[in-house]
């Protein structure tokens, strides 16, 4: 059976430049894409199982990545950009014409990742930017649909795609969250 994880990675993972310098992000329609600017390199990039993530049309993860918010402008067709659910902690600004996640912004500044905006590096016109580096809330593509006798399979892949796969977030980003958690809490 073959394992479908994300059209820009089933056929391998490609290793970033290592000097990416920004780009484009642009969304699906056919005409009045909306275009999104990006300075600069992303970073954590990873495979994400949550369900709130966008994922194109036919991919059991997302891939999605994080760069300064005041890396990211909105470049042309602002207008037809939403937020998709103004209550979630990440507020996704989507297309409405063609539904693709430009970027993912916090708007609460107590937030651990606040400074951060989320981006799917797929959308990028240009290539070379960071490569995905390990998998998150693998666990959790079961409540998108996937079978739970599924789960040895997409982890094996995910592993062979040299995507470490986590059911929470990568050590790393675990690691900034309980920090923030304990600073809190010491002040
Ligand atoms: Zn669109
Ligand atoms: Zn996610």
């Amino acid at each position: 059976m073959t394992v479908h994880i994300h059209p820009s990675i089933d056929n391998g993972v490609k290793p970033g430049s290592g000097h990416f310098a920004g780009g484009t992000l642009v969304c699906k329609c056919a005409d009045k894409q909306v275009k999104v600017g990006v300075k600069g390199d992303v970073a954590h990039n990873h495979a994400c199982g949550c369900t709130k993530c966008w994922k194109p049309e036919g991919a059991t993860f997302a891939v999605i990545a994080v760069v300064p918010r005041e890396n990211v402008s909105v470049l042309e067709n602002g207008d037809k950009l939403h937020v998709v659910d103004a209550a979630a902690t990440i507020q996704r600004h989507a297309c409405k014409g063609c539904g693709t996640h430009m970027y993912g912004r916090i708007e609460n500044k107590g937030h651990p990742f606040y400074g951060l905006d989320f981006i799917h590096p797929e959308l990028f016109r240009e290539t070379g930017s960071a490569a995905a580096g390990f998998a998150a809330f693998v666990s959790s593509v079961i409540e998108s649909g996937v079978k739970p006798a599924e789960m040895t399979g997409i982890r094996s892949r995910l592993k062979e795609l040299g995507l470490e796969p986590y059911d929470c977030l990568s050590p790393a980003l675990m690691d900034v969250l309980a920090t923030h958690e304990a600073k809190s809490k010491a002040s």
